[in-house]
């Protein structure tokens, strides 16, 4: 009998699988894709603060935000990286009052940190490379942290299966039997797995699994709203990212993506479906425009490389606007009989300390040690590293990709270089055998997307015509 079964491989659920186990309890994970196949792979990849939910009064939010960007910052350094953001100043949209009372706010409302404070600039002389228009004059820039979303989902499952978690991939929950003090879940392949409690930690889908398939009622209500983002050729050199006020209030995003590539976003669509979320033509639209009112060269529709998009799950607090709806969370505990506890809400940022959240709550119904760790034990490939191995062997480009998503279990990528026979077939300049191998092996990754889009952003400029070529090898190693 487990003690828990999360349902959902997303951020919350492995956060929650990795903190249930390290505290010694029997855990299972059921995902019905691949980690992270659904929201937690379709953010702005920002560990952040939320600047703009100061305006929202979320003062709870942002302080647990700005402590966790700490703490991600060092629990995952390879794979997160502080980013300077600039704000060109629009006066007619908000006083410099407001926004340096804002900023001094961010600065300061997380205690110590050690990412650089905020600080005015000239936009047009402080950047070698400047892309916005002349009328653009000052601004001011603060600190955040973009993250690789679906690789913090990846090693937080990791951590959790070296701790002995079962995870299983590519299987959903159908059923689930209630009795007083144990649930009988039957997945798609028609295994049961008996256990004491239940966590919905299943995003969007939250309602569908509590109703439909657990049978329980809640008075809680959730928001689906979408939110898209286009990939373009990259539009300036430089590392800083841009926080784009619009006409209506809110903001878009331009940051640099993977060395090569700009990412733009988001937008914030209501919609009533949470299944295979697609990029408008109107959303699309809004974000050219959003950063063409900036930029000083135009971009258009040929520019766009790849685009992608997400439904946020938002909880429900009935506020007008989709982009004011809170980004906080709240669990639902329902114990008529064995207990489940439900996620409504969460981002990215607040994960570590939901997942505290959700087993202080659970710890009413099951016994569970109250010694919270998370925040110490490194992430899986954390830690100082040389990549002395592959010495001179491979491009420096990808030495540089290798660094930024395995950190120091480069040394085990290495032995699959050695096993394949110095790197085995070649499938791109970027993408050879080994490493096919070793996502398949240590990283749980069973399919080219799995591969392509998640454990690896090679994706988005793929040549299609090398997919064959791709799934020829996976075939040897599943
Ligand atoms: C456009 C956009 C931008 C965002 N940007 C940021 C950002 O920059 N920073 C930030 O902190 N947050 C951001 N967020 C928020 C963040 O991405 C989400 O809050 C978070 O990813 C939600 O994670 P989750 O685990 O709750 O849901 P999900 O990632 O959706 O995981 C739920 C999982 O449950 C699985 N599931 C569903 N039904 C079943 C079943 N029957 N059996 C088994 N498994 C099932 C699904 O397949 C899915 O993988 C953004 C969100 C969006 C949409």
């Amino acid at each position: 009998m487990q003690d828990i079964l999360i349902i959902g491989g997303g951020i919350n659920g492995v956060g929650i699988a990795r903190d249930a186990v390290g505290r010694g309890l029997n855990v299972t994970l059921v995902e019905k894709g691949d980690l992270a196949s659904q929201t937690s792979s379709w953010s702005t990849k920002l560990i952040h603060g939320g600047i703009r939910y100061l305006e929202n009064y979320e003062f709870r939010l942002v302080r647990e935000s700005l402590k966790e960007r700490e703490v991600i910052k060092s629990i995952a350094p390879h794979i997160s990286k502080p980013i300077r953001f600039v704000m060109p100043h629009v006066s007619h949209l908000r006083p410099v009052w407001l926004i340096r009372m804002g900023l001094l706010l961010y600065d300061w409302l997380g205690g110590f940190i050690t990412l650089p404070k905020s600080k005015y600039v000239n936009l047009q002389n402080d950047y070698s490379d400047n892309p916005l228009k002349e009328n653009f004059q000052k601004g001011y820039e603060y600190s955040d942290l973009s993250i690789d979303d679906a690789r913090l989902v990846l090693l937080n499952a990791q951590d959790a299966l070296n701790r002995g978690a079962e995870i299983i991939l590519n299987k959903s929950v159908t059923n689930a039997i209630r009795h007083d003090d144990y649930w009988e879940v039957e997945l798609s392949d028609k295994k049961i797995i008996k256990t004491k409690t239940i966590i919905n930690a299943s995003g969007p889908f939250v309602l569908n699994i509590l109703k439909d398939i657990c049978k329980v009622q809640t008075n809680k209500s959730l928001r689906l709203v979408q939110g898209s983002h286009l990939i373009v050729k990259k539009l300036y050199e430089g590392e800083q990212a841009y926080i784009l006020q619009q006409e209506d209030r809110r903001i878009v995003f331009m940051i640099p993506y993977q060395n090569e590539f700009t990412l733009i976003g988001t937008t914030d669509k209501e919609v009533d479906s949470y299944l295979n979320p697609t990029i408008t033509s109107e959303e699309q639209s809004y974000l050219l425009n959003a950063v063409n009112s900036f930029l000083k060269n135009q971009i258009s529709e040929s520019d766009i490389v790849w685009t992608y998009a997400g439904i946020r799950p938002l909880l429900d607090d009935f506020n007008q606007s989709a982009s004011k709806v809170t980004r906080d969370y709240e669990f639902d505990l329902d114990v008529n009989g064995a207990p489940i506890l439900s996620i409504f809400g969460g981002k990215l940022t607040t994960y570590r300390k939901l997942a505290e959240h959700a087993l202080e709550k659970l710890s009413a119904v099951i016994s569970i040690k109250n010694t919270t760790w998370t925040d110490k034990e490194k992430l899986p490939g954390a830690g100082t590293f040389t990549s002395e191995e592959f010495n001179n062997l491979l491009p420096i480009n990808m030495m540089q990709r290798f660094s930024q998503s395995y950190g120091n279990q480069i040394s085990k990528l290495y032995s699959y270089f050695i096993s394949s026979g110095n790197g085995g077939a070649k499938i791109t300049e970027d993408l050879y055998e080994f490493e096919i191998a070793y996502l398949v092996k240590e990283e749980m990754a069973s399919s080219a997307e799995d591969i392509l889009f998640r454990r690896t952003k090679l994706g988005i400029n793929f040549p299609k015509d090398k997919i064959n070529s791709l799934n020829d090898v996976l075939k040897k190693y599943l």
